[in-house]
């Protein structure tokens, strides 16, 4: 297991000797212990991106070349699949079919901003004068990716592939609970060829190597995935280097089912909508707003299946809800659990801690009903197996309480009506609106947010635009 720093293609200890723990949450056992980079190591990393940026090894290089290192990271990545996924449960504590699921997606996406690298450019534009104008899309330069705990490695390469495949270099800061899969992942860009220097892991603390990083003069841009209060933090501290950002932050996502939805469907969706990945997905629909003459119905048939679904080992094949990422998520989670039943919603499924053979982080399947705006958790951001489910009348309502929310990442409509479909997916705002489905993400469709929930676009071809910037070149013809 690689636990030291990756600066310029080398492995090295923090400047300091520094180190901190990553430990297993569904056993509780220590995992490794892993260097922690200082401000001197952040000077190094990102010194090593800079050279890199501007040496004939990067600039030089054609990027269909460039896309050939990214395909063959990808390949490399697929034939290291179950180790790579084994890491990411041990770290994260999710099931371990899900990390498969995730390195496959990590895999896709390596691939498929492969295949930009020689496709994507500028524009010559028709101007009044008739003079030559073409708009260039330059790399933006250094990109520092800063990445939370829940997809930890997938959520990384939703930044690194495209910021590489735009011709940037990359500094990954992976978050404190899970930063072994993102070293993992840096020997393999090594062997796919990278010049030193392309890409860099500095594992290491938010408000230290992370703001470290944002801070930085050398530091052209920071994509961030996180909380929207680290977000803004974040937006305050690039100010005084005009940094460029994006931003993937929290949500509270509505998953509406009206009467006319395929019920049955509609149910599966609403249970994978907030119990996959233990809630701890950004875009988890995690308030469910449910027409009022098919509540009970829906009601039953969500609560029979959420008893079922109970906390397991995450190696377990037949596991569906893994452990929490930490101690600390387990409190936050329970204290939101203590809030719904203290503002007076009706506790219908699970709503306690649980261990596994004794051990581990884990929290029950918790459905909240007779939920109202106001209750804290409706409004706020739980990132836990918690569901909240508020009924309406109509279908103005239903979009009335869907925008209900400071956040805006994502959006699930369950309905026949295709008309309604079109309309509320229109009304909703937000950054992706699935219908009569949810949680579905590809490396071609853009992912990001309105309102709190952040600004830029992760993935498809939008994300390569926000790694480049346009340069307009103005040829005098007369
Ligand atoms: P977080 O506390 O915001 O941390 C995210 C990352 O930022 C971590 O690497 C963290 O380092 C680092 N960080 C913390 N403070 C920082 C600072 N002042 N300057 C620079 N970096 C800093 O989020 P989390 O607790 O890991 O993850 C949960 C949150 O992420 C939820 O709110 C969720 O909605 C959001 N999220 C959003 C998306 C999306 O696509 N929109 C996806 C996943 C998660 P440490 O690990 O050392 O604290
Ligand atoms: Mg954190």
């Amino acid at each position: 297991m690689r636990t030291e720093l990756f600066i310029a293609n080398t492995w090295r200890p923090a400047a300091s000797s520094k180190s901190f723990e990553v430990i297993n949450p569904a056993t509780e056992e220590h995992l490794a212990t892993v260097q922690y980079a200082g401000a001197a190591d952040v000077d190094a990393a990102v010194a090593a991106a800079r050279t890199c940026f501007e040496s004939d090894a990067w600039q030089g290089l054609a990027a269909r070349k460039r896309g050939e290192m990214l395909y063959r990271a990808g390949e490399l990545l697929a034939t290291r699949r179950d180790e790579m996924a084994e890491l990411e449960t041990r770290q994260n504590g999710k099931p371990f079919f899900e990390s498969k699921i995730d390195v496959t997606m990590t895999v896709e996406t390596l691939k498929y901003y492969a295949g930009w690298t020689d496709k994507y450019g500028g524009n010559v534009l028709p101007v009044e004068s008739g003079d030559f104008v073409f708009t260039d899309r330059v790399p933006v330069g250094v990109v520092g990716a800063i990445v939370p705990w829940n997809f930890p490695l997938n959520l990384a390469s939703w930044k690194f592939a495209p910021a590489l495949a735009a011709g940037c270099t990359v500094v990954l800061k992976p978050a404190s609970e899970t930063p072994l899969t993102a070293l993992l992942m840096a020997e393999i860009m090594e062997q796919a060829g990278l010049p030193p220097g392309a890409f860099n892991v500095i594992p290491g603390g938010g408000s230290t190597t992370g703001a470290a990083l944002v801070k930085h003069a050398g530091v052209d841009k920071i994509s961030f995935t996180g909380s929207t209060a680290v977000g803004q933090q974040i937006m305050r501290d690039a100010a005084d280097t005009v940094k460029r950002l994006t931003l993937e932050l929290g949500g509270k996502s509505p998953n509406v089912i009206f009467a006319d939805a395929d019920l049955k469907a509609a149910v599966r969706g609403a249970q994978t909508g907030i119990f996959y990945g233990k809630g701890e997905v950004c875009a988890a629909g995690s308030r469910l707003l449910v027409e009022r003459s098919v509540h009970d119905q829906v009601m039953e048939e969500l609560v029979a299946r959420t008893k079922k679904l109970t906390p397991g080992d995450p190696f377990d094949k037949n596991t569906r809800l893994g452990a929490v990422v930490s101690k600390k998520q387990q409190e936050t989670v329970l204290s939101y659990i203590a809030a719904g039943r203290k503002d007076g919603a009706t506790l219908v499924a699970g709503g306690n801690a649980a261990t596994v053979n004794g051990k581990g982080y884990f929290v029950e399947a918790t459905i909240f009903d007779d939920a109202k705006p106001g209750m804290r958790i409706v409004d706020e951001e739980i990132f836990g197996p918690v569901l909240a489910v508020v009924t309406f009348d109509d279908v103005d309502e239903g979009i009335a309480l869907a925008n209900r929310t400071i956040y805006g990442l994502a959006a699930g409509i369950w309905t026949r009506d295709v008309t309604k479909a079109i309309k509320v997916a229109r009304a909703i705002r937000a950054g992706t609106v699935w219908v009569n489905t949810y949680n579905l993400y590809d490396s071609a469709a853009p992912f990001g947010g309105f309102k709190a929930s952040g600004y830029g676009r992760d993935l498809g071809r939008e994300a390569l635009d926000g790694y480049t910037e346009s340069k307009t070149v103005w040829v005098g013809l007369r």
